[in-house]
């Protein structure tokens, strides 16, 4: 069965919001069984809302809109579809009472047209919405099933719900997901590692992502059986990770190599610190993003002149005879942010970020160092003709995936 997705507004058309409600409905929907072909935004303009519908009618068999359901003129949504499909819209008493105690607790005046909120089509079924006062809306005759959803993000997730039920596809076909994630290849590189599987690919699928210095394996099953899913997918997972075993970081839609560092160090009970150059707390920063860092992440360090990273405990007599974009440099940095905190491991980052060269180094130079309880080694890493925030980017992301092959070997 197709779906499409109809974002009503404006401000989507004008480019002053960003449709992620289209995003999430679209997964949502193929989750749901759906193929979904189209998505189109249109603008708070009954007439044009009419004419999409239409179109959509004739080529999806269930439509899937959001926004224009609040008590403003320009929300014009159910009057819309109630007109296009000539179905009256009612009041819902419940939500009503609802909305006036809303505004009766807040002791706010309520607006004349609030009322609008509490339409749904006649023949329809009531979509709850427990994050927001507007009511959603789920309507099917002989050809289609319309879905009527609020705009605000966490409504439209949160009205979605309760109208998954009532889906056609609902029960029939679901899809279930395995996300792998690599570091350090291209999505080239993978496709040919990967492309027999590729090409013969039926159920599951596979889709892969690249991401700055990182790809992303989709790997998802259709099955109205979850254990049979869960079968088919593992058999191919199994393949793809000893295939590109030395790239492998992690699984899961929302991992990323610094939620990996702070699992990995957390379960081994070790710590880590840093002293950053180029990046400039960069890398401190994605660690910081992790919920529970300060268990293996006691501080660190930004280092950028040669004053501090003497101040760090770094020798000038390196910094003058290698100069700061260096090996030694880097190796010192880790050692002594190491010593300074007492940390198991440190990480180090120094080189040239650009838009100018530096100590007679081209933009992009690199240099990543790594202190263990044993050894402290630095990594030279090079790009070529890239911006300031990629090469900067790259540097704490390569810092990451030296402590995560570190903490591996623990
Ligand atoms: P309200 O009661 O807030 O008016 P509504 O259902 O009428 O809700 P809209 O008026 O279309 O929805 O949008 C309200 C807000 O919701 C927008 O300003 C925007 O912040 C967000 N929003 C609307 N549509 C989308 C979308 N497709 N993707 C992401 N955010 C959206
Ligand atoms: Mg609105």
């Amino acid at each position: 069965m197709k779906a499409e997705i109809i974002a009503v507004g404006t401000e989507i058309l004008m480019g002053e919001i960003v449709n992620t409600n289209a995003t999430f409905l679209a997964q949502a929907l193929q989750q749901q069984g759906y193929d979904v072909y189209y998505q189109t935004v249109v603008g708070d303009n009954q007439q044009r809302l009419m004419e999409v519908l239409a179109t959509a009618s004739k080529r999806s068999e269930c439509i899937v809109l959001c926004g224009g359901l609040g008590p403003t003129e320009d929300d014009l949504t159910k009057e819309a579809v109630s007109a296009f499909l000539n179905e009256p819209l009612v009041l819902d008493e419940e939500n009503c009472q609802r909305v006036h105690r809303y505004f009766a607790d807040l002791q706010q005046k309520e607006a004349a047209n609030n009322d609008k909120q509490s339409l749904y089509l006649r023949n329809g079924e009531i979509l709850a919405n427990e994050a927001g006062l507007a009511i959603g809306c789920y309507y099917h005759n002989q050809t289609n099933e319309y879905v009527i959803l609020p705009g605000p993000p966490g409504e439209c997730r949160s009205v979605f719900q309760k109208a998954i039920p009532l889906l056609k596809s609902s029960g029939k076909r679901q899809l279930f997901s395995r996300v792998l994630r690599f570091y350090g290849m291209t999505e080239s590189e993978l496709g040919a590692t990967i492309h027999d599987l590729i090409n013969q690919q039926t159920n599951p699928t596979i889709a892969t992502y690249a991401k700055q210095n990182e790809v992303i394996i989709r790997i998802t099953a259709k099955s109205a059986d979850k254990a049979q899913a869960e079968t088919l997918l593992a058999s191919l997972v199994a393949d793809i990770k000893q295939r590109l075993q030395s790239f492998y970081y992690g699984e899961g839609e929302d991992n990323s190599l610094a939620k990996e560092v702070v699992k990995q160090f957390a379960a081994k009970g070790k710590t880590f610190t840093a002293a950053e150059s180029l990046t400039c707390g960069l890398f401190q920063s994605m660690i910081g993003d992790v919920s529970g860092a300060s268990q293996v992440f006691p501080g660190g360090f930004v280092t950028y002149s040669a004053a501090v990273k003497e101040w760090l405990g770094v020798s000038p007599a390196i910094v003058q005879q290698y100069g700061t974009v260096s090996a030694e440099c880097a190796i010192a940095m880790a050692k002594a942010a190491r010593k300074q905190a007492q940390t198991d491991y440190a990480v180090s980052f120094t080189g040239v970020a650009g838009p100018d060269t530096l100590e007679g180094k081209p933009v992009g130079t690199i240099f990543v160092g790594l202190a263990t309880p044993e050894h402290t080694t630095a990594h030279e890493i090079h790009y070529d003709h890239r911006t300031r925030s990629f090469i900067r980017h790259g540097a704490a992301t390569a810092g990451l995936w030296l402590l995560l092959k570190a903490i591996a070997k623990d």
